[in-house]
């Protein structure tokens, strides 16, 4: 049986995580897998903090959204973008090796969890990396069977930076309310109807609320996360579309 991470109290406590495997998602984007000497179910949409050592015990914290569904029992998925300038997120893409630990704490996070009992439409809406938690929402959506209408509106570069999209397309071919919309800001062609070149505008977010019904306006939970920026706007778009603060979960990566 796996332990929980909890020490008594309750507490989560910092623990060691295997790196178990590395592997490129996309040109900027790597799937590192985490396994803790002791995992804790997680809530779909929560992140983990990493803290790395260096020799001379300077440490670095950051946080990471789980790409992994609940359902990824013993493990902790995450994807991490590469920052050219940065000083966390290059070290996993060029130094990190298999079979080397770091620690990690958590699960973490309370509000920008989705789960089927909201029995709300959900509307999720993601920039570049931002996407993570949201595909951690959609993937445990199909693991739970659940009819619940769902739309995920992707905001990338360009098609080979949209992650997971062989499991899009699968989740969508279900036709049980899943549905993918993409925007490529720097692409030259789509293939669906329902994608289009340019970025995210509100177009897309009024189509995306259709899609979840023509009354979801009031009934809908809309998740953003990215860059601030990013969130800044989307936000900004549903305020026009008469959605309630109350309705919208934001996570801001920073930038
Ligand atoms: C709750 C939460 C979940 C997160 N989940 C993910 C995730 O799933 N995947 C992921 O890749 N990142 C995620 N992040 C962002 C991550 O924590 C780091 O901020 C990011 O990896 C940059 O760290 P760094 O040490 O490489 O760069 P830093 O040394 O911290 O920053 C380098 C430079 O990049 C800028 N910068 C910081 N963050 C960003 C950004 N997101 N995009 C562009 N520029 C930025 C900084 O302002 C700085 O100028 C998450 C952040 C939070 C708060």
């Amino acid at each position: 049986m796996v332990e929980s991470a909890r020490s008594a109290g309750d507490r989560l406590v910092w623990q060691e995580a295997r790196i178990e495997a590395l592997e490129s998602l996309s040109p900027r984007i790597i799937r590192v897998v985490l396994r803790p000497q002791a995992w804790h179910l997680p809530l779909a949409g929560q992140h983990l903090d990493v803290r790395l050592t260096a020799e001379n015990g300077y440490q670095a914290q950051r946080s990471y959204s789980l790409l992994s569904p609940p359902e990824r029992d013993g493990v902790y998925e995450l994807a991490i973008e590469r920052l050219a300038d940065g000083e966390v997120s290059p070290w996993f893409h060029d130094a990190a090796q298999v079979g080397e630990s770091i620690e990690v704490y958590g699960p973490v996070g309370g509000h920008f969890v989705w789960s089927a009992t909201l029995d709300r439409p959900a509307l999720l809406i993601g920039g570049g990396s931002g996407v993570v938690p949201l595909l951690s929402m959609a993937a445990h959506r199909a693991h739970l069977h659940t009819a619940a209408p769902m739309v995920l509106q992707v905001a990338a570069r360009t098609m080979a930076d949209v992650l997971l999209w062989p499991e899009l397309q699968q989740w969508e071919a279900k036709a049980n309310g899943f549905r993918s919309q993409l925007a490529l800001s720097r692409d030259t062609a789509t293939q669906r109807t329902q994608d289009h070149i340019g970025r995210l505008h509100h177009g897309d977010l009024a189509t995306a609320l259709q899609g979840l019904g023509d009354d979801s306006s009031q009934a809908v939970l809309v998740y953003v996360c990215g860059m601030n920026a990013f969130v800044e706007s989307v936000v900004a778009m549903l305020r026009e579309l008469r959605i309630p603060d109350g309705a919208i979960r934001t996570e801001r990566y920073g930038g």
